[in-house]
């Protein structure tokens, strides 16, 4: 099964695509941490990007179509994937397209987290992520407090602030979302590929993710 993620920062994009990664069995790819990996790692990739992710602007589609048709090519991607944060524009969505058609795949569905601008902000102004690349788990001080505070329910490591958390690049980061989403969603909406849920800033994952296995048929 081959499926994708939309929808603006901090909508539990990440979250859910883990939850969904556990039971379907198949790989998460998110391009946001391949990116903040490469920055880490002070890679070529990551000193090309790291300015566009510390301002909150989109990188550019050549870059990130790159790394994700290479990505796609890997062994573990055989019996299907979840991206996560891509695409992220209408000529991402094309060439996703055009990757899966020539090596004989389909996306089977494109599910969009729709929350409200003021919910975003109260999230990632609260998000709080699992310092364990392996765990990943995603808490918020006010609405997913994790057990002890600052350390991981999952897996005790230390929890970590993303440098783009913070209020100016949120803002930069959702005008980009609205600059690019509209193409984006249509681009999925207009041959009925596209999905929607409406989680509630006070939903479980739980919950969420019972809606979206209702929608995948799973
Ligand atoms: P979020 O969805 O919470 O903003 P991500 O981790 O998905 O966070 O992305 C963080 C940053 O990485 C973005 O602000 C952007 O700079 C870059 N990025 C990630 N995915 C893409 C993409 N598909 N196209 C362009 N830039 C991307
Ligand atoms: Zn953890």
């Amino acid at each position: 099964m081959n499926i994708i993620m939309l929808g603006g920062p901090g909508a539990g994009k990440g979250t859910a695509s883990t939850e969904l990664s556990k039971d379907l069995k198949i790989v998460h790819i998110s391009t946001g941490d391949i990116f903040r990996e490469a920055i880490k790692n002070e890679t070529e990739l990551g000193k090309k990007i790291q300015d566009y992710m510390n301002r909150g602007v989109l990188v550019p589609d050549e870059i990130v179509n790159d790394v994700v048709k290479e990505r796609l090519q890997a062994p573990d991607c055989a019996n299907g994937v979840i991206l996560d944060g891509f695409p992220r524009t209408k000529q991402q969505a094309e060439v996703l397209d055009r990757i899966f058609e020539e090596s004989g795949k389909k996306l089977d569905a494109a599910i969009e987290l729709s929350i409200p601008d003021e919910d975003i902000i109260k999230r990632l102004s609260g998000r709080r992520i699992c310092s364990n690349k392996e765990c990943g788990a995603i808490y918020n001080v006010v609405t997913r407090p994790p057990k002890v505070e600052n350390v991981c329910d999952v897996c005790g490591s230390a929890l970590y602030i993303r440098k783009d958390d913070n209020a100016e690049t949120v803002k930069v980061r959702l005008e980009e979302y609205h600059r690019t989403s509209k193409d984006l969603l249509e681009y999925y909406r207009k041959d009925n590929r596209l999905k929607t849920v409406y989680p509630k800033i006070d939903s479980s994952v739980e919950s969420l993710m019972n809606e979206i296995k209702k929608i995948l048929e799973i």
